[in-house]
């Protein structure tokens, strides 16, 4: 506790353990987790819990695990419900009721979800089988209301279902109370009380819902169970009236509410952080405290409706509890006080001692799926606010300790995130949009509105624009819903060489005005365009849906993107604008300074159909350059609204044209044009290596060599140590192998994983793909959508079909939708490495696994490829992550996490090798690529003299 580094070192090896195989591993981690640090000492100083080790002792593989199993026992009560029985009969002997927790790995699929449904039944069948026969305890056995069942369980509504997230919320719903009913009605037949675990705020609103639904229903009016509120969230009084306000409509026993301060306050602080939400939890330990004793007053005026119970070691927040209840005339047996097993032992003797019903908190289970509880147990102890640290470890004086927490305002949750526009004259530091929180159901309303009215406009008129004026074409090209392809989203314009020559000539000449727009003018043009997007946010998103094929989550973050994008290169150019670092000597003035090229043309996919032809057309433009936009013949009319956006956030008309049409004909002809001095390129290796090779030609006339930008394809391998966690792994690689239906560049298409957790990671994984849900985008539950067009879905077919030659079919999601463009995801086992599958750029959800021997073959594998853009690494091996960080061929590589979903300005992207030239996308040098730079160099000496500083 004294050395936070080695807290957070000692953690870090704690939570690796378990994932070991065998003393020299062990011993390799202790050396890189330690290195340099003395070890011995360092941790017989850091665990208070565990055996102290002698003085200078060296610490052995059979060390570390004494005191990591010794760490575990202490907080859980048994490996199995049968070995847990004995426990739990003890602490009833001792006059404790108990509540028992199954600690289990992550649910990534419904097997996984079974199996710990399963568990939960073999535990009820244990306790129903023991705690008969237990000597009756009337103190425990009822309160003032009524009769308390003796054994009590406490379930986690995660590990239940496999979907229960925010926008996958209804089949979550679904899943859980299918395998909680029987439980519940075991439970009510049997004589057991069950408590709802509360876990992450993401699925806070989710479990309350399913809490209420179940208790609901008629035949379980007599059901003797619980909920958890977390006395750090900022919402958690108001759920509480609102929970207090159903609980007295209802018959039977009282609901139970369990109420905890909570025990996920640093990853809910660190995760809404990063996202650019408003924290959900109170941000002061004071501020918690003190809602806890808000909360408990409610608990307690509303005696009778609910049965509350205190879950805290914290003596003040208990004796605030039990003295208010004093003060309305309670009993002390019409509440109960909940500690968790192995925590603050003298505490649990006081209060039982004092004559108060103790419930204790038994989690049950192996050390390996226990790591998180145990990790979670250790933060806690040793947090700085920990009462139990200062109590008992620091010795701090009671006074002190049980003194009011000082007086602190409570205000109302926040609302959703919003970001304020940007003021041109004074931009302050850039900062990513945030995404949309679904957790939270106005967010969902928005989009759920908006996709609602986008589903019923009819099909979009597209035309070309030349000098912001619209031009049409005797040919159009129809844009359809991927999900539905007989249903039109916008026809455009097919334009082709004459309209290329004419937007040209009109570009060239009509963009003089913008170039010399002063640097702060042209940015704030930028910084207009991204308020334009940020108040249409959700019809924006809603078009991704439609002519893009989007799930809900993808289409928000690409305009979100679209967003950053023109916040980051607005301030971009405002930095190169102050003129590049040159030295000057005495008598001569250097200046370095960075000029428009002139007009160029920018090419784009159809995949981020708004964030990619913003991001090269507002990079072109804010540097003072004219462009062409040619916008994917597949998502015309998303691309319009860009140009729609420039146009009304006053972007002289001379400075852009848009081209839609067809790649080889208007694209082609465009890259070509003797008066581009520039080409941005977003696409296939294919058409980037054929606009490379055109760009090279000079025509007569040409007064430039074409700067080629070009972003192209990856075979993005996500490779998997031995030691990784693969509760983080699966979901990662599911999300990037299969989001978007894998048709990010991004995306994971080989995953390289050492053989020792080759078998756990491929069920896993094809248990996690199992359940993902495809069908159209329009629907929030959508987690994959259809592939953008007939071709796409022929291709993917294709190299399905050739799957079963090249390797071991594992999964081959045949249960999609027959109308519209669907691909299942489809996973394929020891694939030859030379294999098609294995090299090609598929663009669709197909995965594909290979084994490695060891980690260094697993790199040297994950390599094999002539493309370089992103690349992952699961590893919890400090050596091994140094290893994949420095030879991982890729422009981006992830390390623990996925590997899609770059932001800008944290992760510029793009890749080298086969995958693109040029320098990154949303980084510091990009907009380089668009300016000519120059120095003008002045001799400031005159008859012997020069201006001085
Ligand atoms: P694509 O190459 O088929 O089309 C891209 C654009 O090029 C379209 O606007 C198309 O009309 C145009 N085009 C086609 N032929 C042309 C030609 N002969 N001359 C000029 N222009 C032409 O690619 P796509 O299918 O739209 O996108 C998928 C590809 O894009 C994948 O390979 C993916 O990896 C890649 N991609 C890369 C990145 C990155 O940042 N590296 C980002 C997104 C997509």
């Amino acid at each position: 506790m004294a050395n936070p580094a080695f807290k957070t070192q000692l953690f870090r090896f704690v939570d690796v353990f378990p994932a070991t195989s065998g003393d020299a591993d062990v011993l390799r981690h202790i050396h890189e987790y330690f290195e340099g640090a003395d070890a011995p000492r360092l941790l017989d100083l850091g665990i208070e819990v565990a055996d102290r080790l002698p003085l200078g002792g060296v610490l052995s593989a059979g060390v570390a695990r004494r005191i990591i199993s010794r760490m575990a026992h202490q907080f859980i009560v048994g490996a199995t419900p049968g070995a847990a029985v004995e426990g739990l009969h003890r602490l009833w002997r001792e006059g404790s009721a108990f509540t028992v927790d199954l600690l289990g790995e992550k649910t990534v699929s419904e097997p996984e979800a079974d199996a710990y449904t399963g568990r939960v039944h073999e535990l009820l069948d244990a306790l129903f089988r023991a705690a008969p026969g237990w000597a009756p305890d009337d103190h425990l056995e009822r309160d003032d209301i009524g009769p308390l069942p003796r054994a009590s369980i406490s379930v986690k509504p995660t590990a239940l279902a496999s979907s229960y997230a925010p926008l996958t919320r209804q089949a979550g719903l679904a899943q859980a109370r299918g395998r909680l009913l029987p439980i519940l009605r075991r439970a009510r037949d049997q004589g057991a009380s069950v408590w709802f675990d509360m876990e992450h705020y993401d699925v806070k609103d989710l479990t309350i819902e399913l809490f209420r639904s179940v208790l609901d229903e008629p035949e379980l009016e007599d059901l003797h169970a619980g909920l958890v509120l977390q006395a750090y969230l900022r919402d958690s009084a108001r759920d509480l009236e609102e929970v207090l306000g159903w609980a007295s409509g209802r018959k039977g026993p009282p609901i139970g509410v369990r109420l905890v301060k909570g025990a996920y306050w640093d990853a809910e602080t660190i995760h809404a952080g990063a996202e650019g939400w408003p924290v959900p939890v109170w941000g002061d330990k004071a501020e918690t405290d003190a809602n806890y004793e808000r909360c408990a007053r409610l608990l307690h005026q509303h005696h009778g409706t609910v049965r509350a119970a205190f879950a805290s070691h914290n003596l003040r927040s208990l004796a605030y509890a039990i003295t208010y209840a004093r003060d309305l005339g309670i009993p002390d047996s019409g509440y109960e006080i909940q500690m968790l097993y192995g925590m603050a032992a003298p505490i649990h003797a006081a209060i039982r001692r004092l004559g108060f019903r103790l419930r204790v908190y038994c989690p049950v289970g192996e050390l390996v799926p226990g790591m998180a509880y145990l990790v979670r147990r250790l933060l806690e102890n040793t947090s700085n606010e920990s009462f139990v640290r200062a109590r008992l470890a620091e010795g701090r004086s009671l006074d002190a300790l049980i003194a009011p927490p000082p007086a602190v305002a409570l205000p109302d949750p926040p609302g959703l995130a919003v970001r304020a526009d940007t003021d041109g004259r004074n931009p302050g530091p850039y900062a990513h949009e945030p995404a949309a929180e679904w957790r939270r159901r106005p967010a969902r309303e928005a989009l759920a509105a908006a996709v609602a009215t986008a589903g019923r406009a009819g099909p979009l008129d597209v035309p070309a624009v030349v000098g912001g004026a619209p031009v049409r074409t005797a040919a159009t090209i129809a844009s359809v819903d991927p999900a539905q392809p007989e249903r039109v989203v916008a026809v455009s314009a097919a334009c082709g060489p004459a309209e290329a020559d004419a937007a040209v000539a009109a570009v060239t000449s009509g963009c003089d005005g913008w170039r010399r727009t002063p640097a702060a003018g042209r940015a704030a043009v930028l910084f207009r365009t991204a308020a334009w997007m940020r108040r249409r946010r959700a019809s924006l998103a809603a078009l991704e849906v439609f002519e893009a094929g989007k799930p809900w989550a993808d289409a928000d973050a690409d305009v979100c993107e679209a967003i950053d994008f023109c916040e980051y290169y607005g301030r971009e150019i405002l930095r190169l604008d102050s003129g590049g670092l040159v030295s000057s000597p005495p008598g001569e003035a250097n200046r370095l300074t960075y000029q428009a090229k002139g007009v160029g043309v920018v090419i784009a996919p159809w995949n981020f159909p708004l964030a990619i032809p913003t991001g090269m057309v507002t990079a072109a433009l804010v540097c003072g350059n004219g462009v062409v936009l040619k916008p994917a013949e597949q998502t015309p009319a998303v691309a319009s609204q860009l140009v729609t956006a420039l146009l009304e956030s006053g972007l002289p008309p001379g400075a852009l044209a848009f081209l839609p049409g067809w790649g080889e004909d208007v694209g082609a002809h465009l890259v070509r044009h003797p008066g581009v001095a520039f080409i941005t390129f977003t696409g296939s290796k294919a058409v980037g290596l054929d606009i490379v090779a055109a760009a090279a030609v000079t025509t007569p006339g040409q007064r430039g060599v074409k700067r080629v930008i070009a972003e192209m394809g990856g075979k993005n391998a996500i490779v998997v140590d031995s030691d990784a966690d693969l509760d983080q792994a699966v979901p990662a690689i599911v999300a990037s192998a299969f989001g978007y239906a894998g048709q990010k560049c991004s995306a994971a298409s080989r995953v390289v994983v050492v053989e020792d957790v080759h078998d756990e990671l491929v069920r896993r994984l094809a248990g996690a793909a199992r359940q993902l849900r495809v069908g159209p985008p329009a629907e929030m539950g959508t987690e994959v959508g259809p592939l953008i067009e007939a071709d796409a879905q022929a291709r993917v077919a294709r190299y399905v079909a050739g799957a079963p030659a090249q390797g071991q079919v594992v999964l081959a999601r045949a249960d999609v939708p027959t109308t519209g463009y669907f691909a299942g995801p489809t996973i394929v086992d020891r694939v030859d490495p030379a294999a098609p599958l294995a090299t090609d750029e598929i663009f669709g959800p197909v995965l594909v696994v290979l084994g490695a021997p060891s980690f260094g073959a697993a790199v040297e594998l994950a390599n094999r490829t002539d493309y370089a853009l992103t690349a992952g690494v699961f590893s919890r091996s400090p050596d091994n992550i140094r290893l994949a960080a420095a030879e991982l061929r890729a422009g981006n590589v992830y390390v623990n996490r996925g590997i899609t979903g770059a932001v800008v300005g944290r992760q510029p992207f793009g890749g080298y090798g086969l995958s693109g030239v040029g320098s990154k996308a949303g980084g510091p040098d990009y907009l380089h690529q668009f300016l000519d730079p120059r120095v003008v160099t002045e001799n400031t000496v005159r008859q012997g003299f020069a201006p001085t500083g």
